[in-house]
């Protein structure tokens, strides 16, 4: 592989180090793909359907996947990208696996990425990111994809876990059961997100690299460097002049509607800790933001 034209931006050696896990290959395929013709040194893929002819038209498969577990689809092209990643698929249901078999996938891994559309995958997507302490992000979109969400968690830095962040869908969860739907969504929503992610995904690779080469890697070493902690961990990205969210309204309402597509808000979410909030996070319970002030103690 020749990486000279992005060693600007990325600091090679560190990807090729660099195990990320993902669970979900669907609207994800391109930017599993894209990782590999990065650099990444190992990837792990957990998806449990097989590629059907609907997968085509909006995930980015080819015909001649068809019939085949989309894990093994990834295996035969990122083999022809990139034969130097090391790539596992799986096609067990991460939900049952035992807690040997998380920790052969999960216990040494650099980064998760938790990209399904099943609200129960999702949510124990968070227990294992805080059981084994590890960078993890979140994406999807709403209902008619008009806006889509990322959320990020990088213990020592951000204060917050997903449950934080998304704690009224997880209310809601309690009484009925969530299923978010990829509706309208095309090729062209999944390359978009894909990319957002991907930019996401090298910053916080790179967050807390080493500075010995300063000058190299220098776009992704400073993405998400502010000088201290990092003050947003997720953002939504709208797509439609009718994208139905109360943020993007009260943020841009002065600009007129259409003014303000294609742009994304970002937020910082802190933990939802009592006296602050009426609900103690039962799955960080503030370990996060005990992590940031211990780290700034020393
Ligand atoms: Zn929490």
């Amino acid at each position: 592989m020749n990486y000279s034209r992005i060693t600007d931006s990325v600091d090679i050696s560190l990807l090729q180090h660099t195990h990320i896990v993902v669970v979900g290959a669907g609207g994800s395929k391109q930017l599993i793909l894209n990782l590999a013709r990065t650099g990444i040194g190992a990837l792990t893929v957990l998806d449990i359907d097989k590629v059907d002819a609907t997968n085509i038209v909006r995930q980015g498969y080819d015909q001649a996947d068809i019939g085949k577990y989309k894990v093994e689809a990834l295996r035969d092209k990122i083999k022809r990208i990139n034969p130097n990643t090391a790539y596992t698929g799986i096609t067990k249901d991460f939900l049952s696996m035992t807690v040997k078999e998380l920790d052969a996938v999960f216990k040494d891994a650099d980064m998760f990425l938790f990209l399904t559309d099943a609200f129960k995958a999702q949510s124990y997507g968070n227990i294992l990111a805080l059981k084994y302490l590890k960078p993890a992000l979140w994406a999807g979109w709403y209902a008619k994809s008009r806006t889509a969400e990322v959320f990020f968690q990088i213990p020592q830095f951000t204060p917050a876990c997903f449950r934080c962040a998304v704690s009224s869908r997880y209310h809601i969860q309690e009484k009925e059961t969530i299923s978010v739907s990829s509706e309208c969504n095309t090729i062209f929503h999944s390359a978009l997100l894909d990319s957002y992610i991907g930019f996401l995904i090298l910053g916080i690779l790179h967050k807390g690299a080493s500075d010995q080469t300063k000058e190299s890697a220098a776009f992704f070493k400073g993405l998400l460097n502010d000088n201290g902690h990092l003050d947003w961990n997720f953002f939504q990205l709208k797509v439609h002049p009718d994208g139905g969210n109360p943020l993007f309204d009260k943020l841009f309402d002065s600009m007129g509607k259409s003014a303000h597509n294609f742009t994304s808000c970002w937020q910082r979410i802190e933990p939802e800790l009592i006296p602050k909030y009426d609900y103690d996070c039962p799955d960080c319970k503030g370990v996060l933001l005990k992590l940031i002030n211990s780290n700034s103690n020393e």
